[in-house]
């Protein structure tokens, strides 16, 4: 079998396309969709994601606004700032790129976001709204996105079981929730798997959905799937590649060549969820200003 390749780069452009109709019609009546990103630090593959968020947001006729730390930036000094964004009109999402530098309590900096603007979905608010299935909550990009992949590419949730390896705030655990929920692209029987499931393997292994989220290079492998799985991989990593120009490529959490000769269906890395992130960031924007109603 050679799997059908799930091309994120044509769905999320399609996303991009639909959020971008949406704020023209907007526009039409005087608003504008604004979202303020806030960077603490100069790590390169942050500055990366943030200039794209900026550039996305831009191209589909939003409100970009940036706002750049030093590394050595206070706590107090970042609270401030998203207190002003807070309290900004022309700001209806707004989110703080992680990782913050060591010294800044993450946890206090995510809570400080007003949860109407919350458009990571990562302040308790919204991830208890997500658990209880609010339809006004803001679901966690990556998540949302493999949920919007699988049901845009016909693939059948309900009454599958899907296994998904990695149980983080940020991907693990919100893609449980939205597999569960009795609407489309839920209603799956979830199994979620960490470093301490016992016997990884054979629990993937009755996976007819797949959803790998650990950042371990090609850790899954062709044994691990059940020929015609549906499998996704939301890894991203860099391994040493003397070959390639820039001295690495990007590998994902599975060993894609001999997976895909297993699997009915498999996203590939670059090109598969990355891109549906950055749409469905855009999307949960245009969500917040509809539900600002401003
Ligand atoms: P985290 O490091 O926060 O979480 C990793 C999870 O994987 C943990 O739950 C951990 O288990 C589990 N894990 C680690 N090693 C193993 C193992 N050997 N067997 C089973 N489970 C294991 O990672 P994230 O969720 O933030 O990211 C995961 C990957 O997805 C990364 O490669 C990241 O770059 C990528 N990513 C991609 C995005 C995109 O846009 N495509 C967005 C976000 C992330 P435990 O809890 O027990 O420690």
């Amino acid at each position: 079998m050679t799997a059908r390749i799930l091309d994120g780069v044509r769905i999320g452009k399609e996303i991009r396309g639909e959020v971008a109709a949406a704020v023209a019609r907007m526009a039409g009546k005087g608003r504008k969709p604004g979202l303020a990103v806030v960077i603490v630090g100069d790590d390169p593959a942050s500055r990366v994601y943030v200039r794209s968020k900026g550039r996305a947001c831009l191209e589909a006729g939003m409100h970009s606004e940036t706002v750049e730390y030093p590394a050595t930036v206070t706590q107090d000094e970042l609270l401030a700032q998203i207190d002003r964004l807070n309290a900004d009109p022309a700001i209806h999402g707004m989110l703080v790129q992680l990782p913050l530098p060591k010294h800044i309590d993450t946890d206090a900096v995510l809570r400080r976001i007003d949860p109407a603007k919350d458009v990571d979905g990562f302040h308790p608010v919204n991830v208890g709204k997500l658990v209880i299935g609010d339809p006004t909550a803001f679901r966690p990009a990556t998540p949302y996105g493999v949920q919007q992949m699988l049901i845009r590419e016909g693939i059948e949730t309900k009454g599958a079981h899907a296994v998904i390896i990695g149980r983080s705030t940020i991907v693990g655990k919100p893609m449980a929730g939205l597999l569960l929920h009795d609407a489309p692209g839920g209603n799956a029987t979830v199994t979620v798997c960490h470093s301490r499931s016992r016997d990884l393997p054979s629990i993937a292994r009755t996976a007819d959905i797949l959803v790998v989220a650990i950042g371990k290079p090609e850790f899954v492998t062709a044994d691990m799937v059940r020929p015609g799985a549906v499998v996704i991989d939301v890894g991203i990593n860099r391994v040493n590649d003397a070959s390639h120009p820039k001295g690495y490529r990007l590998v994902g959490d599975v060993a894609y060549a001999p997976v895909a000769e297993v699997a009915s269906a498999i996203t590939p890395v670059p090109g598969g969820v990355g891109p549906m992130t950055i749409a469905m960031l855009l999307r949960n924007t245009l969500q917040a200003a509809e539900q600002a109603g401003r």
